[in-house]
């Protein structure tokens, strides 16, 4: 079967690989229907992630039909087509019990860690992928739910929503900032609605994400580029900042905005994935009450999401900006690597 590999730092091919086979009872066989690329497999195609090693099959996104069941899954049989959550929950670990499936105990993950696709065990770019725990970690797709619509759900919406806009506990009337008007901070604009906050705020450099900001239900934009960015978002608070302020970049610039503009009291939580340390200026945050929190995923509230995009209350389909078949995966990664110049955001390969 043809898939993409990572042939390490800076090197990639859509080449031949052995078709996977059932490893453990609790394992299934997907036939790939549709996938996509995440930002953090550009991460690590620059090296960034070296527990990924040369040989690794990339991605963590899919939507796809079971063609093999192993002989300890009941649940779920061949010809079900199904989303693959990113994160892979083993279900009986301390961490699974509690919902954290991020932290999965599992050896797949290494024992600590949930996210294993394109990562530690080959992942979803490919025409075909193992998924191990699989009656925990996919979910059946409603009639209806088109592709497009489901590949958000396998990262994106969950990402946003649990480590943007819960853990940011957004709340009725709240005004909330969003620095990165990315798929992740999108999504957090998206998903903040379900809460109703009095306004939502995105902050990006690149005028064409705002514009798209603004159509996925921000009330209001401010390019960061300006001197006066942080005026003009106290204006549009009482003065005194804003109640949650959600990092979706992953720089140490943007969430010293975030700091920058969090009221006493506020929460900042942080969603980017970052590759550096960043200060913490806590002599001047001790007195302020502020929360701040940090995260990986846990996809625990993929079934929820799934349900309101299956009933038309998420219009996930408007990340979808390009779509290719699986032998354009190459060109597929030349425009999500160079989103700007394409007016990218997310590309579905099906
Ligand atoms: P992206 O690169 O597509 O979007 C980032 C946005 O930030 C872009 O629109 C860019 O213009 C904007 N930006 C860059 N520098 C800026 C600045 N100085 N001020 C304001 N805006 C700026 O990324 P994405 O796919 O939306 O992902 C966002 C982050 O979330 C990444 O770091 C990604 O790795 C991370 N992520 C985290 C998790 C998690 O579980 N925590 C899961 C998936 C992705
Ligand atoms: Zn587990």
């Amino acid at each position: 079967m043809k898939a993409l590999v990572y042939e390490g730092p800076g090197r990639k091919s859509w080449t031949d690989v052995p078709e996977p086979t059932i490893q453990h009872p609790t394992d299934v066989i997907v036939k790939m229907v549709a996938t996509t690329i995440c930002g953090t497999d550009l991460h690590i195609l620059k090296g960034d992630v070296p527990a990924v090693q040369p040989g690794r099959v990339l991605g963590h996104e899919g939507i796809g039909v079971i063609t093999e069941v192993g002989s300890g899954v009941t649940r779920l049989t061949v010809g079900d087509r199904v989303i693959l959550a990113c994160v892979s929950a083993c279900g009986s670990c301390s961490y699974c019990v509690q919902g954290m499936y991020s932290h999965c105990r599992s050896p797949e993950g290494a024992e600590g860690i949930g996210w294993i696709f394109g990562h530690l065990i080959d992942g979803t770019q490919a025409e075909y992928v193992r998924v191990p725990f699989a009656e925990t970690s996919v979910h059946l797709v409603p009639d209806g739910v088109t592709d497009a619509e489901g590949i958000l759900l396998s990262d994106i919406l969950p990402t946003g929503f649990e480590i943007g806009v819960q853990y940011g506990q957004v709340k009725p009337g709240d005004v909330v900032a969003v620095v990165g008007a990315g798929p992740v901070g999108l999504s957090v604009v998206m998903t903040a609605q379900l809460y109703g906050p009095s306004r939502v705020i995105a902050i990006d450099l690149d005028d064409a994400r705002l514009a798209r900001a603004r159509s996925f239900g921000a009330t209001d934009t401010v390019n960061s580029g300006a001197a006066d960015w942080r005026e003009q978002v106290m204006a549009m608070t009482d003065g005194l900042g804003v109640d949650v302020a959600i990092e979706a970049v992953g720089i140490p610039a943007t969430f010293t905005m975030c700091l920058d503009m969090i009221r006493p009291g506020g929460r900042v939580a942080n969603v980017g994935v970052h590759g550096t340390g960043v200060e913490l200026p806590l002599d001047r945050l001790w007195i302020e009450n502020i929360a701040i929190t940090t995260g990986l995923v846990n996809t625990s509230t993929l079934g929820m999401l799934l349900k309101l995009v299956a009933q038309k209350k998420l219009p996930a389909e408007a990340f979808v900006t390009h779509e290719f078949s699986f032998d354009q995966m190459l060109e597929a990664y030349d425009v999500f690597a160079n989103a700007a110049e394409h007016d990218a955001l997310k590309v579905l390969i099906h």
